[in-house]
């Protein structure tokens, strides 16, 4: 293991890459250039705080793999942000690209802050200043940051903004998720939501479980978790749980996203609003549901909870919430994995479309949008379940050898520099 990547996060994605490249015989070569990164940058930040001192922020920004195209990849705002969680995020990128047949390679992008501690002034000055230190990576035709943890619309468009004053004119197509005044996409902010929702869907049709009878608990309230949430009760799911950093709210007889959205909105914090018991995250991980959703860190199921859950699917929107001894006591236990790279590809299969409306100055409706994602998400999901069926492999490491596949024969095919 190199030491600059030595982390928990980057071990799991590694520890999965190589049960997946095992199960596929892949060739010593592609796997060992297949293992590191392309290109990790680390930049230190300076800031010029409200009370006028200066704090140093740490900033990353990995490219793991570009063979197939521009790498293309979140940028995180998290306190636990480091070189090795960024690479493992950026692996993950590049086998999600290439499952979903998006023309990208996988890059990930992070700074180590508590975005909520800053004010509005000083997360504007970190980020045009991690955009500048990181604009030798970026551009349209080489790397494409979009939203994660801890970043929004507003972050996009200020990298946006510093990217366009670097060149001297406006790249629309520099960032993805940004608003739509600017090029951003119809559809684009709850697109990874939708996506969860659309294999979900698939995936209880696969069991015949009918959606009216479905229990769903959702770890996380941010972008992805509150619109799956919304999205999965809108349909006649029934949302029994749900929680961010500082806990959960549990109703068996199903919880009202739009109220809870709406008394959001107002500001009022989840742990405070009369609509279910409170629960502790551990707590809503091992509730008793038709589906549970991690959609907020890695590395929530595991080892220690991993015999407790009682659902009978588990979508991963987030990226990597399960660790490798986790995923073997699910299997065992009969139940029905979505993995992430599959499951949350919504996000970057809809970045995709507003990279392509951007680059070609063109327009398209939601429905067109809705329409697309749905297609390509839903067809990812089957071929993963099909081949995982024929070849008696788990949901992840199908679809990781889908992926990794498509990117070992772009390797081959271009052959080694120089
Ligand atoms: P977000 O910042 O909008 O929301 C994160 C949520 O998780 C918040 O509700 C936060 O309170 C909660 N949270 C943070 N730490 C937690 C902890 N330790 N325990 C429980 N809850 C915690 O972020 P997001 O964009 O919704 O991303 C969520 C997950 O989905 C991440 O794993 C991210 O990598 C993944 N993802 C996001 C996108 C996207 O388009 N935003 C796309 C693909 C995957």
């Amino acid at each position: 293991m190199i030491p600059e990547f030595d982390h928990p996060t980057f071990h799991l994605a590694v520890a999965q890459f190589d049960q997946a490249a095992d199960a596929m015989n892949l060739h010593h070569d592609l796997r060992e250039r297949l293992k590191i990164p392309q290109r990790a940058l680390t930049v230190s930040l300076p800031i010029r705080m409200d009370d006028d001192t200066v704090k140093v922020f740490m900033g990353y920004r990995v490219q793991h793999d570009s063979a197939r195209g521009p790498s293309k990849g979140g940028i995180r705002y998290h306190p636990n942000v480091n070189l090795g969680e960024v690479a493992a995020l950026a692996m993950w990128m590049t086998w999600k690209t290439a499952l979903a047949g998006v023309p990208f390679g996988g890059a990930k992008g992070g700074v180590t802050v508590a975005p909520n501690t800053l004010s509005h002034k000083e997360l504007e000055r970190l980020t045009r200043r991690y955009a500048a230190e990181i604009f030798p990576l970026l551009g349209p035709d080489k790397d494409i940051p979009a939203t994660d943890i801890g970043t929004n619309q507003q972050v996009m468009a200020w990298i946006m903004d510093t990217y366009s004053q670097q060149v001297g004119y406006a790249v629309p197509g520099a960032v993805t998720g940004k608003p739509l005044s600017i090029g951003g996409s119809l559809g684009r902010e709850e697109a990874t939501g939708r996506g969860v929702f659309d294999v979900t869907l698939e995936a209880l049709r696969h069991l015949g479980i009918p959606l009216e009878k479905t229990t769903v608990a959702v770890q996380g309230f941010g972008n992805v978790g509150s619109h799956t949430a919304r999205i999965m009760g809108e349909a006649g799911a029934r949302v029994i749980a749900v929680s961010d950093l500082s806990g959960g709210l549990h109703n068996p007889q199903g919880l009202n996203i739009q109220e809870i959205l709406r008394l959001r909105q107002s500001g009022e914090p989840l742990l405070d609003m009369k609509l279910g018991d409170q629960i502790t995250n551990e707590e809503l991980l091992t509730l008793e549901c038709t589906v549970l959703i991690p959609a907020a860190v890695s590395e929530q199921i595991t080892i220690k909870n991993a015999a407790d859950l009682r659902c009978r699917i588990l979508t991963e929107a987030a990226n990597g919430p399960t660790t490798l001894e986790a995923d073997a006591i699910l299997a065992d236990h009969g139940i029905f994995t979505i993995p992430d790279i599959l499951a949350n590809s919504g996000g970057v299969i809809v970045s995709y479309f507003e990279w392509v409306q951007d680059i070609q100055r063109f327009f398209w409706k939601e429905s067109d949008i809705q329409q697309r994602l749905h297609k390509i998400i839903c067809s990812a999901f089957h071929r993963t379940l099909a081949f995982a069926t024929e070849k008696k492999i788990p949901m992840r490491t199908a679809a990781l050898m889908s992926g990794i596949d498509q990117v070992a024969q772009a390797h081959t095919v271009r052959g080694l520099y120089p």
